[in-house]
């Protein structure tokens, strides 16, 4: 059997796990490496587990996420979408069913199965909310379903031939990325592009919680731009992105065109995370890295979420 190597890549979410937390990174990247298979040792499989917890906000995203993929994918198809009732219901049906099973499986005492999953908040008094808390965001993440009815967007790409819809979320889109002479694959999953009537292509990201800061994704976001400029050939001036706040005000177009200096200044920035993480590397294309070439963070607030505190001895107190 060919055994996979654990080579080096990037995407926006794991440099910024690094910069808050270089230890975790590794966690994350490296300790949990080869967890899955019965044969590994049980520090090993216990990273592992750990690392594939979810906590409740990226679980409620996933499933909105997951779901509009699916009423998008209709939509190209040229089907009707089922009532938004029916979609709310199915999606409270598969969080309670998922909460219910990561309850039963707490704390590792299940085996490590294909598809396992679990919630962090589950796993001890460290990281358990109320009852009462889990409402609120169960209610959130319905919503957000809710809103992509109510979307801006809804209509315009119901009136578009199928081939204009670029990405739906349903793929992993990589660019290669120069620097210091190695390619470093970066990836990104585009939650949605297609090319609008007025030719230019506009590229969404679809947002469960509320609105942040103006700027917060723009990172994420102009790298999506070179993205489509590099390996899709679209002019960077043909671009508008932004975010579409689904829970909140879906019916509010938020997208513009972007800087190709802010495109420039990102893929510096980026440039310098990607030297910054090899430089804590012994070997990245057969993928050793040793945990102590990974400083911890020297935020104690970083440690409040983070599903290795038990094992991470070194962490600030
Ligand atoms: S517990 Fe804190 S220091 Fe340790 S890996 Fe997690 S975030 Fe980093």
């Amino acid at each position: 059997m060919t055994r996979l190597v654990n080579t080096f890549s990037y995407s926006h979410s794991r440099g910024g796990l690094f910069r808050d937390c270089p230890r975790r990174y590794w966690f994350v990247r490296y300790g949990a490496w080869g967890g899955w298979e019965r044969s590994a040792d049980p520090s090993t499989r216990e990273i592992y587990r750990l690392s594939k917890l979810s906590n409740r906000y990226l679980w409620t995203g996933h499933h909105v996420h997951d779901r509009v993929e699916r009423l998008v994918a209709k939509v190209v198809e040229k089907k009707p979408l089922p009532p938004e009732e029916e979609e709310r219901s199915a999606l409270l049906a598969t969080l309670r069913s998922e909460f219910a099973a990561s309850k039963k499986d707490r704390s590792g005492k299940a085996s490590l199965r294909k598809g396992f999953f679990g919630l962090l908040e589950h796993e001890g008094r460290d990281f358990a909310i109320s009852d009462t808390d889990w409402k609120p965001l169960v209610d959130r993440a319905q919503e957000a379903l809710g809103g992509f009815y109510r979307s801006w967007v809804l209509p315009e790409i119901s009136g578009l031939p199928g081939e204009a819809i670029l990405d739906r979320d349903a793929e992993l889109r990589t660019a290669l990325l120069d620097v210091d002479g190695f390619e470093v694959p970066v990836h990104m999953k585009i939650d949605l592009a297609y090319r609008a009537s007025d030719g230019t292509v506009r590229v969404l990201d679809w947002k469960t919680g509320r609105p942040g800061s103006a700027g917060e994704h723009e990172s994420q976001l102009a790298l999506y731009a070179w993205y489509y400029s590099r390996e899709r050939g679209v002019p960077l001036e043909s671009i508008r992105l932004g975010p579409v706040y689904l829970a909140t005000r879906p019916e509010r177009p938020e997208i513009g065109q972007i800087d190709p200096k802010r495109v420039a200044a990102v893929l510096e920035e980026t440039v310098g995370t990607v030297r910054e993480i090899l430089s804590c590397i012994d070997d990245p294309v057969l993928g050793v890295a040793r945990k102590e070439r990974f400083p911890v963070t020297m935020r104690p607030f970083t440690c409040r979420d983070c599903p290795f505190r038990s094992l991470c001895l070194d962490r600030p107190r």
